[in-house]
């Protein structure tokens, strides 16, 4: 830490940090970052921590900045691997930098929020995102970036987008970013942006879970943690929207590719039987969700988000689905390194 001001404002991150990852309208599991620039170091929250713990955990990690951008500027691969410019001197405990850090490095502001803010993603999956966004966000300066795979792929897509002054990115089938130069201005900017993306969910049926519980019976299935996870299941609309496919990246991370909606009389051994595996989480229209019985709490808190996400998304919009492409390249990437280290977490 370079000053007194800078262990400060740290420290105030790191509070921020822990409301963020408390609210499950605004992160998911190990999902979402933070990160405060001092000096020439970057301080970023590590790759499958929780922001959540970010006052009883150490989860922040010093990162050298310069060299990282220099790296991003050249297309350098390196710069999809921050772990190889984290400032070992000051990183103990060897934790690895978010695979997020190259967004944060490449916004000027000297704090930076990124957040899988159910209000934005549920408008950031809608085909009209930018001109529906562009109307709420009157008097803000923001910019959209289209989808793009975490890591170098995304800080290279919003490199195109940034001008200078923008402190918003509104990220397509992601998430949200703010910036500012206090954590205080940056709380504030999450919050009014927030407040101006917001929807209202639409009223769900409850879930019957008299039913769940007797198609869970020895199947190995179990009720979600959070009840709030049986709504895309009680809905018509939000049942479309999730069969349709995979919405945003962290979906697929935790739970794979799209979602299994179960058929008409089904029990959770005929959907296994039908896809010739056993799916995380098995939407029942009408009753609710069951989630195999070893599934993360990562798992859990993602099959919330999708049934958060869903019930806020205009029904009559047209959605943007991730592509096969973009969802192989998803499961298929450093899977050994990434996913699994997100799901341990959990
Ligand atoms: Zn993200």
């Amino acid at each position: 830490m370079a000053t007194e001001a800078d262990a400060q404002e740290l420290a105030a991150l790191r509070a921020l940090s822990a409301r963020i990852g408390s609210n499950p309208h605004l992160t998911q599991a190990a999902g979402g970052n933070t990160s405060l620039k001092a000096g020439d170091t970057l301080w970023i929250k590590a790759s499958g921590t929780w922001l959540k713990d970010a006052l009883s955990d150490d989860i922040m990690v010093p990162v050298a900045m310069t060299p990282l951008i220099e790296a991003v500027k050249r297309h350098d691969p390196a710069a999809d691997k921050p772990q190889a410019f984290a400032i070992d001197a000051l990183n103990p405990r060897g934790l690895r930098p978010s695979i997020e850090t190259t967004v944060h490095a490449l916004m000027p502001q000297r704090v930076v929020l990124h957040v899988h803010c159910v209000d934005t993603i549920s408008l950031a999956v809608q085909a009209d995102c930018e001109s529906e966004a562009a109307r709420r966000l009157e008097g803000i300066e923001w910019a959209y970036a289209p989808y793009r795979r975490p890591g170098l792929p995304l800080a290279q897509g919003i490199a195109e987008r940034l001008r200078p002054g923008v402190d918003v990115l509104i990220l397509g089938n992601h998430g949200l970013v703010v910036a500012a130069e206090t954590v205080a201005e940056a709380e504030r900017l999450l919050h009014r942006v927030r407040s101006l993306l917001a929807r209202p969910a639409r009223v769900m049926a409850r879930p019957d879970v008299e039913a769940l519980t007797a198609l869970a019976g020895d199947s190995g299935y179990r009720l979600p943690a959070d009840a709030e996870a049986h709504a895309v299941a009680l809905d018509v609309d939000s049942c479309r929207m999730a069969e349709a496919g995979s919405l945003y990246p962290d979906h697929v991370i935790f739970l794979g590719q799209g979602s299994v909606l179960a058929r008409p009389g089904e029990q959770v051994a005929d959907v296994a039987a039908r896809l010739g595996e056993d799916p995380v989480a098995v939407l029942f229209p009408g009753a609710g969700v069951l989630m195999r019985g070893d599934a993360s709490s990562g798992a859990d808190a993602m099959q919330r988000c999708l049934a958060d996400v869903t019930v806020r998304i205009d029904i009559t919009a047209r959605l943007n689905y991730l592509t096969a492409a973009e969802n192989d390249e998803l499961i298929n990437w450093d899977a050994e390194q990434y996913r699994q280290k997100l799901n341990a977490a959990g």
